[in-house]
């Protein structure tokens, strides 16, 4: 089974960080952001096997063909914001309505991640509250990482490999049965 992950967000929010901290286990301080990087790897979620292909992107123009095209070829999206950076917290709602426009669906599997949650309490912006009302509005998972300490970072990507296997192999319901005796 292989997986198309894509990681979009606001400059500067931690995207390769993240992506870098779960593929090679450690924190990049200082990344080019002009780099679009493409990684695959082999792993075991939950006990199968399975192929991550991640994307993570770097183009700042928003509703660019360039972004289009990303979001087609994804199968999950990691859309990522930065406590500090309330900006970066709005421009989640504008891409996850970007992905379900080019999509044609109203559901995708997506995660939430609520970046550098490391930094001490004066510098965040945006309440964990916040964060939970913006996920629920969405149904869809949220967690508060930190590329810098590793927390939740490696959750984060099995999160949603969960959430396009929900997608991808629906469980199916159990067959009501009725007995008569
Ligand atoms: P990108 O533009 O979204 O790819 O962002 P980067 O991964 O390049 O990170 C932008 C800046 O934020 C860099 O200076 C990183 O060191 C910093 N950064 C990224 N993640 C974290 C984090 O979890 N905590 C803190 N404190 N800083 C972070
Ligand atoms: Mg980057």
């Amino acid at each position: 089974m292989e997986y198309k992950i894509v990681v979009l967000g606001g400059g500067g929010v931690g995207k390769s960080a993240l992506t870098i901290q779960f593929i090679m286990k450690k924190f990049v301080s200082e990344y080019d952001p002009t780099i679009e990087d493409q990684y695959r790897m082999q792993t075991t979620i939950d006990d199968k096997t399975c192929y991550l292909d991640i994307l993570d992107t770097a183009g700042q123009e928003e509703f660019s063909a360039m972004q289009d095209q990303y979001i087609l070829s994804g199968d999950g999206f990691l859309l990522v914001y930065a406590v500090d950076s309330k900006p970066s917290f709005d421009e989640i709602r504008k891409l996850r309505d970007r992905i379900l426009t080019v999509k044609e669906k109203d559901k995708v599997p997506i995660v939430i991640c609520a970046n550098k949650r490391d930094l001490s309490m004066n510098y965040h912006h945006v309440s964990s509250q916040e964060g939970r009302d913006m996920a629920k509005s969405f149904g869809c998972p949220l967690l508060e990482t930190s590329a810098k300490e590793r927390f939740n970072v490696v959750e984060a990507f099995h999160t949603l490999v969960r959430e396009i296997r929900k997608e991808k192999e629906p469980i199916e319901k159990p067959k009501k049965r009725c007995i008569f005796f």
